[in-house]
């Protein structure tokens, strides 16, 4: 069995649960969003995603000042752990 050729790549848009709109990004694959790589943000609104931040720092939104995520170090690549609860609405 060989995986298909093409990534199902879905482009969306994340808010803040407080309206600000923080992503577009690449998503691969279906179910829900649980963590962004920063390799597939295709554009970061605030910056705050953008800045090179050490593991287990915080992501904080500049409109409410809640945690929307956590870095992490995962297999060598950097990801965003989401906070599920601070993630408002994802738009297509
Ligand atoms: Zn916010």
């Amino acid at each position: 069995m060989s995986k298909p050729l093409k990534a199902p790549f879905r482009t969306l848009t994340v808010f803040c649960a407080c309206g600000e709109k923080l992503l577009r990004y690449r998503k691969k694959g279906k179910g829900r969003l649980v963590k962004i790589h920063k390799l597939r943000i295709a554009k970061d609104y605030t910056g705050i995603f953008s800045r090179e931040l050490p593991e287990g720092e915080n992501v904080i939104c500049p409109s409410c000042e809640k945690r929307i995520a956590t870095v992490r170090k995962i297999n060598g690549k950097w990801v965003f752990k989401l906070n599920q609860g601070q993630i408002g609405m994802i738009r297509k």
